[in-house]
């Protein structure tokens, strides 16, 4: 079984059509599982949520999926967030919203479960040291039952193990899991990498030799910042997908 794992698309259906094709060119997909945050912030919200839907994604709700068809508010967005989330929910036909609406915060495959945030909170959590005390990462990981938890949220691509706590950045290439060693894994962001790469950033895991593969691949930024530009989405959202940041 090879399940592709993609996080934080937000619109962005350049880059999500990279990873699939990528992805599958690496070999057959079984699964597609998604960490949430479908739309908001790109130019493509509707188009995103029928590939997912149509892919029959095991997918967990993101704030920015939450707040673009009215579950959450937009009061604890920054302004830009807020407006491009706003203007996604616009986008968005019934059925798109009725998928957003439907999708649960937490899911489990073994022997991973899925959330966007965290454990401890499924919808605004950031499992990195600097948003997280270790007492509240502690907390998480107590909670999750699965060896293995993935997370998106953060849009950078990270490893902790529990014991110690320790982070790591996710470095392209194979991470072999060992049941013993309990992990929370971001695989990054398909449609709005953060960490100073700009391209598309994912996961595959190989249930037979029980391995993560982290893959980076590059896009048509320009023409998803031309999209944006011209649907007047703010300025500072499309500038940070040419840095990644
Ligand atoms: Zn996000």
């Amino acid at each position: 079984m090879r399940a592709l794992i993609v996080s934080d698309i937000h619109g962005n259906l350049e880059a999500l059509g990279a990873v699939l094709s990528d992805a599958r060119r690496q070999g057959p997909v079984d699964e597609v599982w998604c960490l949430g945050d479908v739309v908001g912030y790109g130019p493509d919200p509707g188009a995103c949520v029928d590939l997912m839907a149509s892919q029959g994604a095991a997918a967990v709700a993101g704030n920015h999926d939450l707040a673009a068809v009215g579950v959450i508010g937009l009061g604890d967005f920054n302004p830009h967030a807020a407006e491009a989330a706003q203007w996604a929910g616009e986008q968005l036909n019934e059925v798109q919203r009725a998928y957003l609406r439907g999708l649960p915060r937490i899911l489990e495959r073994a022997p991973f479960t899925l959330v966007h945030g965290s454990l401890r909170d499924p919808v605004w959590d950031y499992f990195e040291p600097s948003s997280m005390s270790l007492h509240q990462m502690a907390e998480a990981f107590q909670i999750q039952k699965t060896p293995f938890c993935l997370v998106g949220q953060s849009h950078v691509p990270l490893v902790c193990v529990e014991r110690g706590l320790r982070f790591g950045l996710l470095q392209e290439g194979d991470l072999l899991l060992e049941t013993d060693t309990r992990l929370v894994v971001n695989p990054g962001s398909v449609g709005q990498p953060r960490d100073g790469d700009p391209r598309a950033s994912y996961l595959l895991y190989e249930a037979e030799g029980r391995r993560l593969l982290h893959r980076r691949i590059a896009y048509d930024v320009a023409a998803v910042q031309s999209k944006m530009r011209r649907v007047g989405l703010p300025e500072p959202l499309a500038a940070r997908l040419g840095v990644g940041a």
